[in-house]
């Protein structure tokens, strides 16, 4: 979600810096890859490119004759396999995990994943790999696309609901249905219009102050996965997030 902030009657738009770079052993770097494969539509391109750093030179991916399909090939006495780009993503992650590279392979590996560079470092004591998320860069243009657009639909959490529960926000309350697990309450489903029992398409929260110019109107008690919105360059990039087309935005 998009970072908007209440002064006064008039919320106004500020932009909140995540961290620049964020640390990852090799168990949370794999995993966030495959996460990354696994939450996005295939992605062709990349996944060719990370063949040869996965597989080795001798590893060869080559186009087929429909759209969709390609040719693996690793190893150069090995037989071609036919497949298409998400199984060719489940080979890479299933590779990984099977024989995690060493970690200066992971940062190139991870460089073209996450889109941001990525060195090999360590934090606690602990060796990894520290990976820019490019979030520096990054300004809201406030053009509502992620409180429309995107499914947000289970991504209310706990802490949400006792936030509300404890600001006494019956009127945000009303449109959330609470998921509960043995009497307690562990997830949260947004936005429900009470009226009709059904998900409204857009946030309920979000104004149009002036054409093409949105602004929150629960900004500063915002749900979780709106503050955590975008995470990073490349999930601002994959979700049509426009935060990164250039620094300067008006006010
Ligand atoms: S899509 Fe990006 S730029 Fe647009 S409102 Fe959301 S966070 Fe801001």
């Amino acid at each position: 979600m998009d970072a908007f902030e209440s002064k006064g009657d008039h919320p106004v738009q500020k932009p909140e810096r995540a961290p620049d770079e964020i640390f990852l052993t090799l168990d949370e770097a794999l995993e966030a890859i495959r996460l990354d494969f696994a939450q996005y539509a295939p992605q062709t391109g990349l996944f060719c490119s990370l063949v040869p750093l996965v597989f080795g030179d001798q590893a060869l991916v080559t186009p087929g004759a429909s759209r969709d399909e390609l040719w693996l090939r690793i190893g150069a006495a090995g037989r071609p396999e036919r497949l298409d780009a998400r199984m060719l993503g489940d080979i890479l992650v299933a590779r990984l995990k099977e024989a995690p590279p060493p970690l200066e392979q992971l940062a190139a590996i991870c460089y073209r994943v996450f889109h941001g560079r990525t060195r090999v470092g360590e934090k606690d004591g602990r060796r990894g790999l520290w990976v820019e998320t490019g979030m520096g860069d990054f300004a809201c243009r406030r053009c509502g696309h992620c409180c429309s657009a995107l499914d947000f639909k289970n991504a209310g959490t706990a802490a949400d609901w006792a936030r509300f529960e404890a600001l006494g926000r019956q009127d945000i309350l009303a449109w959330i249905a609470p998921v509960r697990r043995e009497g307690r309450v562990v997830a949260c489903r947004l936005w429900i219009d009470p009226a009709t029992g059904c998900f409204t398409d857009v946030c309920p929260w979000l104004v149009e102050e002036t054409p093409g110019r949105f602004a929150c109107r629960i900004h500063e008690i915002r749900p979780e996965i709106c503050r955590q919105y975008p995470g990073s360059r490349k999930h601002a990039e994959m979700t049509g997030c426009i935060g990164f087309r250039r620094r300067e935005f008006e006010t």
